[in-house]
């Protein structure tokens, strides 16, 4: 079968790779039928992020059950379903706690397209075999066009987590994203928080980004000299810039969290410890659960209106996915005929 693999910077092409077929009754094997460029790929097409050359790429995956073992559920031939980017089992111990990025049947960190151990391969491919399909496939609403909730997949999951549990609990609570990379992401947690009616501040220099936050119904703004004053009870920080986790750490409310989507990828000024320790903060960093934050995105799809798909996305054919993956656009969904 064909899967498309990362050669080198700003280059992905198709390589020969042999079938996926299952290995155990509790898996599943999926055609993708539509994959999306996640943030993370963007960032390694751009040498932003290490990706050894030759790895599959590809882990936001809505798809078609073509295959399945005898102990895989309700699942039917022909269903379609969204499958996490990362493996899980659903069993063990992190699993149970909704760790699911993090689960211990499988090595560390395996995920679908990152160039992780495991040999789970790429979702940019003919087939995806899915280890543990109890635990890692969700449905596919009926009736809706996969291309609009591919966003929801994977980096509608990881903005999720920023802000919907925050709101919940406070939901007078002021907003604040920090976006420019990872784009998308950024531009989700804005859409989310606004779908929970919550005030939210955008700031990105990219006037295209500030036109979609605008649409989701943020404050938009170009730079982080004209933030409004005061302080925010959430911050998103999707912007690797020294400067944009200090000024998290400026303007967090007391009590308040910030999330980064991103590592900090410049060096940073001192922290004063001491004013966040009076303060009482909670600064949470690193890979999201998707499979676990999954539910949570798709609720606040279907109860409260958060449409990924207003992020603008260019639709490219199949066959055509390894050129497009290093296209300059702000989201590509790759779609199988
Ligand atoms: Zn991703
Ligand atoms: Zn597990």
């Amino acid at each position: 079968m064909r899967h498309a693999v990362f050669v080198e910077r700003g280059k992905v092409e198709w390589r020969e790779t042999p079938d996926a077929v299952l290995q155990g009754d509790g898996e599943a094997i999926i055609k993708p039928l539509v994959v999306g460029r996640c943030d993370l790929d963007l960032a390694y097409l751009k040498g932003i992020l290490p990706m050894p050359s030759g790895a599959p790429i590809g882990h936001e995956i809505i798809g078609e059950i073509v295959d399945l073992g005898d102990n895989t559920r309700n699942w039917k031939i022909g269903q379609r379903v969204f499958v996490p980017a990362q493996i899980s089992c659903g069993e063990c111990k992190n699993c149970r706690r909704g760790l699911t990025a993090r689960c211990l049947k499988v090595p560390f960190g395996a995920s679908y397209g990152m160039g992780r151990e495991g040999g789970f391969g790429g979702g940019l491919a003919d087939l995806v075999r899915v280890p543990f399909a109890k635990a890692m496939l969700t449905s596919v609403p009926d009736g809706v066009d996969p291309v609009t909730l591919i966003g929801l997949a994977d980096m509608g999951a990881d903005a999720w987590r920023t802000v919907a549990d925050e709101i919940q609990d406070h939901p007078e609570a002021r907003v604040l994203v920090l976006g420019g990379m990872p784009p998308v992401i950024g531009l989700y947690a804005a859409g989310i928080a606004t779908a929970l009616q919550v005030n939210v501040t955008y700031v990105d220099e990219n006037a295209e980004r500030r036109q979609v936050a605008t649409g989701y119904g943020a404050k938009a703004i170009a730079s982080i000299t004209h933030l409004p004053d005061g302080q925010f009870d959430i911050i998103v920080v999707a912007n690797p810039s020294g400067l944009c986790l200090t000024t998290a750490f400026d303007r967090i409310a007391p009590g308040g969290l910030i999330t980064s989507v991103t590592p900090t990828l410049q060096d940073i000024e001192p922290i004063d410890t001491r004013a966040l320790y009076s303060r009482g903060v909670r600064w949470a960093i690193g890979r999201p659960d998707c499979r676990h934050c999954h539910n949570g995105v798709m609720d606040v799809w279907a109860n409260y209106g958060f449409r990924p798909e207003h992020v603008p996305t260019t639709r490219v054919a199949w066959n055509e996915a390894p050129e497009a993956w290093a296209m300059d656009a702000l989201y590509v969904a790759a779609i199988r005929n």
